[in-house]
Formats: structure tokens, sequence, C-alpha cells
């Protein structure tokens, strides 16, 4: 393309990609004639294009490499791992339920933490408390391991679709827009991106979104201080002189060294904010960059003597987001389903864990199935869902957010895609016995669903 040449966006995408005209001609009305000046290429023909390299995407990436599909991963990103490597430290629940292997996906990701050591992983009851940047150079070894591609800083902004199918995305680069197409593409952005360019039916409930949180570090302080302090008591204390922070918050210990990390409850009190609205993200993140600061010297001049040292070492990369779209497919999961620990013909994969709903509410759930049709959009073809936005309702979503599941509902997500790749099939048309036949070869026990699991209640 010669410089300042003036191409609209269906021109471009057209140029970009044979059969590409017509990704997204409505917001290209909306938005007026866009004008491309440089065009990027990538060098990779995936069969499976895996969009976010968070747990879902590295479930998904896993997957299919390991199942032999070319595969490409991106990431916008400078590294994988999404929230678990945003949140310094926090624990991957539901990663080792009952303390036994979930799939071969989730122990090869282990076996590359703990070939660094003590430093990098500890394991619990069923969570792994990681160093996060032990646990992003353990991601690239599993996806090297598997011949998985990869790309990061590379951002999903529009998809390519032909007739009733998406044929690929449209990525962000820094020598300019590119399209990636491939035989099929999993959606593993958390925010259902790629599906909602595309123009799949999305859902999202405004207005009661669960908050988000930037996560920060700090050190100089013991575990003895920290369990003698009393944050409530700190919190009430420095509000009126720290307006922004939470009403209470617990520090954990960053594993096998001397820092802790706080997840808290972000933006619950600071407003309502829809991650995928550019203007309520800016403020979101900006009024939790200050919230952090305020957190941090609340915890110095009202921690008495067991915090005054207290020292921030640093804050995840950009706030942690529990919850914002969610692709609509054949079947929408419930809380009822999590709650009874419904079972369905058609499952891939099971969730455990517990169900909370913006830090308000506690209760049981029953270890349940995730049916196929909750991580295939109900009309559009040659895409797959995992992850934070399978078809769920905002209680049941929310239910299966913990970050074992999530690698479970990719797993079973980049296996699909690379079957439907291999048998130039739709996803849709897959049968589902054999995915699962797939699923249980890789050490995935498809019986669960179910099982009452009071060891792990409330512990994430
Ligand atoms: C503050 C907080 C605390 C939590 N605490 C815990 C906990 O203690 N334990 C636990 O197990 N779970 C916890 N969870 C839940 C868990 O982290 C999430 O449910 C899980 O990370 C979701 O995984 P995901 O892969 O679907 O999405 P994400 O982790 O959000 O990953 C999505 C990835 O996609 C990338 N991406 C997004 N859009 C694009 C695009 N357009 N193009 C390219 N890449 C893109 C992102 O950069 C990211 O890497 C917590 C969540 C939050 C927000």
């Amino acid at each position: 393309m010669s410089k300042g040449n003036t191409f609209n966006r269906r021109r471009f995408l057209g140029a970009a990609g044979a059969g590409a005209v017509g990704a997204m001609a409505h917001s290209a009305s909306a938005q007026g004639t866009l004008t491309i000046r440089k065009q990027a290429q990538i060098p990779y023909k995936p069969d499976v294009l895996v969009v976010g390299g968070g747990p879902a995407g590295i479930g998904a990436a896993l997957g299919a490499a390991s199942s032999g599909a070319n595969t490409l991963l991106i990431e916008h990103h400078a590294f994988f791992g999404g929230v678990a490597s945003w949140c310094l430290g926090m624990p991957i629940n539901q990663m080792r339920p009952g303390n036994k292997p979930r799939s071969k996906l989730h122990e090869l990701i282990l076996a590359k933490l703990r070939a660094y050591g003590d430093q990098a992983v500890r394991v619990g009851e069923h969570q792994l408390w990681c160093n996060v940047d032990y646990l992003k150079v353990a991601l690239l070894d599993a996806l090297d391991d598997t011949g998985c591609n990869y790309l990061i800083h590379t951002r999903a902004i529009d998809a390519v679709v032909e007739g009733d199918r998406i044929a690929g995305v449209v990525v962000a680069t820094k020598r300019g827009p590119a399209v990636i197409r491939a035989k099929a593409i999993v959606d593993c952005t958390g925010d259902a991106d790629v599906a909602y360019y595309a123009g799949a039916e999305t859902m999202k409930e405004v207005g009661s979104l669960s908050p988000m949180t930037l996560c920060l570090n700090l050190t100089n302080v013991t575990s003895q201080q920290v369990r003698k302090a009393n944050i409530r008591d700190i919190a009430r204390k420095a509000k009126k002189k720290y307006p922004l922070i939470p009403n209470g918050w617990g520090l954990g210990k960053v594993s096998n060294s001397s820092s802790f990390y706080i997840n808290h409850a972000g933006t619950r009190d600071l407003g309502q904010f829809d991650a995928t609205d550019p203007l309520q993200r800016t403020e979101a993140e900006c009024q939790s960059r200050r919230q952090v600061l305020q957190m941090t010297l609340a915890m110095r001049e009202f921690g008495g003597e067991e915090l005054k040292d207290i020292e921030l070492i640093g804050t995840g990369t950009q706030m942690g987001v529990r919850e914002t779209r969610r692709v609509k497919g054949p079947y929408v999961l419930t809380e009822e389903d999590a709650l009874a620990g419904r079972k369905f013909d058609d499952v891939i994969a099971w969730r455990s864990g517990f169900l909370d709903i913006g830090f308000v509410r506690l209760s049981k759930m029953k270890i349940h199935d995730v049916p196929y049709r909750a991580i295939l959009p109900a009309r559009l073809e040659g895409l797959l869902m995992a992850g934070r936005c399978i078809s769920a309702t905002h209680v049941a979503a929310s239910a299966g957010k913990s970050m074992g599941n999530c690698v479970a509902t990719g797993h079973a997500a980049g296996l699909a895609a690379a079957m439907a790749a291999k048998k130039r099939c739709q996803p849709r048309e897959l049968k589902v016995g054999q995915l699962q036949d797939t699923l249980r070869a890789d050490g995935v026990d498809l019986a669960r669903g179910g099982d009452s699991q009071d060891e792990l209640v409330n512990k994430g």
C-alpha cells in the first residue's frame, strides 16, 4: 500500500485478505471513513488462532498445539498470563482441586513452574501460589514445548466475517494493522472482543458489573506485623484523608518471598465502570492508581508501629477486570446449574470453586459441567470462546471465574478448534463424543459434575 493512499475500512479489509470485505461495515459507517496508510504482514497462516493469552488462552493454545494443530496465540500485552500475571501473586485457584491432577495441560503449567524451583511456585490444596515473573516465563516454556507460535503486543481490533463465518481477525501492530486468517478462532479476550467485533450476540449487565481491581505489591513488613494490624480499623480512620480507599483489604504473602500482594474491592465503592467503554475505563484506571497510593499511605500513617514502614514495590500492569461482555451461546449456564451441580451430555469441562458476586455474597455451589453449547456462539460459525466470556449468566460467570476453570474451558475450546480445522468442518458440526474422548485422553475426568466440593468451598 503506497504512502498517503486513502483506503476506507472496507477497502483495506478487502485488500488485506480475499473475501475480507464486509467485516464490520456497520462500525465503519458509524465512525466515518478510516484512512489506512500502512498495512503490516504477519507471516503465520495458522489453522487455529487463539486471541488473548490469559488462563483461558493459555489453555486453548496448549490444547490446540499439543494436538498437532498449527496454532498461533496473540496477546495484546508484553507477556502471557492475563489476570494471573497482573494480580502479582494471588492464587491461581482450582488448578488441582483435591490436590489431584486436573488435566495434562494443568500439570504441564505446574511442571514448567516447578522447573524453576521453590521461588517460582508453592502448591496448595487446589491452588498455585506463584511469583508472577516466573509464571510469565514458565508459560513461554509450556507454549514452546507444544510448538505453539505466539505474538505479543498484538491486539485484535476487528474481525473478518465472510457470510455467517468468522474467517480472521484484524490486529494492531507497530507496523500498522494486519489481517490474520485461520480455520478456527478461539476468543479468549475475557471481554469477548472478537465475538463482539464479528457481530455475535453478547451479554453485559451494565449497572451491576463486578468491580475492577488494581493489585499492589508491598514489602518491608513481616507476616507477624501483618497479622497484628487491624486493616478495617486503619481504613475507617484513614477514610476522611484518603477517600478512595476501600473499607478493608487483606495482605497475602507472595509465594516463597518476603513481599505481600493485595487483592481488594477496587472500584466497588467508586462507581460503576464498564471496562469496554474507553472513557469509563480511563477514569477507573486513573482512580485506581490514586487508590493504590492512598491505601499505601493509609497503612503507613494510620497503621501504627506494625505498618509504618511498609513500602509499595509496584502495581499490576493494568486493573484486573472481573466482568464485561459474555457471548450468548445455544445454552446459557445459570446460577441454578452451579448450585445443583448440573450435568450435561455434551460436557466438555467442569468448574469448581465458589459463587461470588461483587464481594457481596458467597454461597455454596457444586462441581458442575460446562456443556459444549456454552463455548459456541449462538449463530456465528468458525468461533469458540473460553474463560471469562463463555455463555453464562452474570452470576454463573462469576461462579466459574477461578483460573483453573478458565484453563479447562480453554483446553476444550482449543482442542475443538483443532479438530474442526482438521476435519474442515465448523466447530458446531463436531461430534462432541470425539471431543470428549480426546479430552479424556488428555487426562480430563469429565464425570466430576454433581460432586460436592466441601473441602474447597470458600477457598476460591
Ligand atoms: C482482581 C481479580 C482478582 C481475582 N482473584 C482470583 C484469584 O484469587 N484466584 C483465581 O483463580 N481467580 C481470580 N480471579 C478470576 C480470574 O483471574 C479470571 O476469571 C481469569 O483470569 C479469566 O481468565 P481469561 O483468560 O478468561 O481472561 P483474562 O485473565 O482477563 O485474560 C484475557 C487476556 O486476553 C488479552 N486480551 C484482551 N483483549 C485482547 C485483544 N483484543 N487482543 C489481544 N489480546 C487481548 C488480555 O491482555 C489478557 O491477557 C480474579 C479476577 C480479578 C479481576
